[in-house]
């Protein structure tokens, strides 16, 4: 990717200007929404001595501070501090890394740094009277915001499409998550639609180290053009909204499974496949396969488990005083999923299978509101959260910025915005 000082030349000079002038902008409604306050670390000094230990499966702190020399005492004070300062009480394998620091190669620990993040480093340092300080430290990210656009080619999935797009895996599944709330993407997604992410990448030091949050999505659904931008309300809650506002995040998803087909849709009239006589079809169909987790579309209490000759396996789920869902079929129910439980949207609260009236490994998914069953992919949806007047006020002021700035971004593929 170029930078911006790799892209100026005479011809080009009174665009960037432009650009940098909505730069300039964003940066300054970046600043504000979207940048905590960071610190960089003090690099240490040369001569000491540093060992740096991976977390492996099956270490356990205590472990790691004995190999290196610590006694029990010293462990008790680290994991005491440890979980106090940093809300750390265990180490993840393969993930975290700890470093220890000598003065010298054979004096004792004096510092041990651990790295649960590339963001983040808890440091403990050992005081004069023997115990542990811990202090934790967030590391400086320089974070730009990329743009990628792509479009739906004859025979394309989306996924497959915004992989040619260039946009990372991660980010797809974001994008999927975000749209899945406005879009069916089995019958949405025709060949000649565009859509378009700006998405974070995080650098420090110069080095991509990872991708952030996505910011801003487009895309053309046969129903219009759907758009969702992250923004950061008064009360420091980040949400996703439309253009005008409105909550993107509806209080539950149209299709629980992402990249699912619809096999069989919601009608009032439908030739029972095992029945043989016409009948409703109350719900939609989603082929998966047998085990394929099945995610609650959104949270709610668990307020029927159990089994039926039609159903087989199934649950039910209250989300609120006007909605419910039920998912049928099931294979298994979820470990700890009862009658009661409460859930969380996108909680996995049983498998798919094919138990009940079924000819195959499904997911039939039904929306019950007030009681009647509606169609999942086509019923309005309530959002979760909108935004007041002077959240909205501020909204619309910095959707239009970033639609200034995707705008450029989108002539000039190799630039971005600078957060
Ligand atoms: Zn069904």
């Amino acid at each position: 990717m170029k930078k911006a000082k790799d892209i100026i030349n005479a011809s080009m000079l009174s665009r960037l200007v432009m650009v940098l002038a909505i730069v300039l902008s964003l940066v300054a409604i970046f600043v504000v929404v979207l940048h905590p306050g960071t610190r960089t670390i003090t690099p240490t000094s040369s001569d000491e001595c540093k060992t740096v230990v991976v977390v492996a499966s099956g270490d356990t702190l205590g472990k790691l501070l004995i190999d290196q020399g610590l006694n029990n005492s010293d462990v008790n004070a680290i994991s005491d501090a440890l979980k106090k300062s940093a809300g750390i009480s265990t180490l993840r394998a393969d993930s975290d890394k700890i470093e220890f620091v000598r003065a010298t190669t054979d004096a004792p620990v004096s510092k041990i740094v651990l790295i649960p993040s590339p963001w983040k480093q808890v440091e403990l340092t050992c005081g004069e009277n023997g115990g542990w300080n811990c202090n934790t430290i967030e590391i400086e990210r320089d974070t730009r915001a990329v743009y990628k656009s792509g479009e739906i080619k004859n025979g394309d999935s989306f996924y497959l499409a915004g992989v040619r797009a260039g946009i990372p895996a991660g980010i797809l599944i974001d994008v999927y998550d975000l749209l899945a709330f406005e879009m069916d993407f089995e019958r949405d997604v025709r060949a000649g639609q565009h859509f378009s992410v700006l998405y974070e990448e995080n650098f420090s030091d110069g080095q991509k180290v990872d991708n952030g949050h996505v910011l801003a999505v487009q895309f053309e659904a046969l129903r219009g053009n759907v758009k969702m931008y992250r923004f950061k309300k008064s009360d420091g809650t980040m949400g996703y909204y439309d253009e005008n506002g409105n909550g993107a995040i509806k209080s539950l998803k149209r299709t629980p499974i992402n990249n699912a087909k619809v096999t069989s849709n919601f009608s009032s009239r439908r030739k029972h496949p095992i029945l043989g006589f016409t009948r409703a079809h109350k719900g939609v169909d989603f082929r998966a396969s047998t085990g394929t987790p099945i995610p609650a579309a959104g949270s709610g209490r668990v307020v029927a488990r159990g089994f039926n000759r039609g159903h087989g396996n199934y649950i039910k789920i209250r989300h609120n005083g006007t909605y419910e869902t039920l998912y049928a079929h099931m294979s298994k129910f979820a470990k700890g999923v009862v009658v009661g439980t409460a859930v969380k949207q996108g909680q996995t609260i049983g498998y798919v299978g094919s138990t009940g009236m079924s000819t195959g490994p499904h997911l039939h998914y039904e929306l019950i509101k007030n009681g009647t069953h509606v169609n999942p992919l086509t019923a309005k949806l309530p959002a979760i959260s909108n935004l007041g007047d002077a959240d909205k006020k501020k909204f619309i002021e910095y959707r239009k910025k970033l639609d200034d700035g995707i705008e450029q971004l989108s002539k000039n593929p190799d630039w971005f915005i600078q957060l």
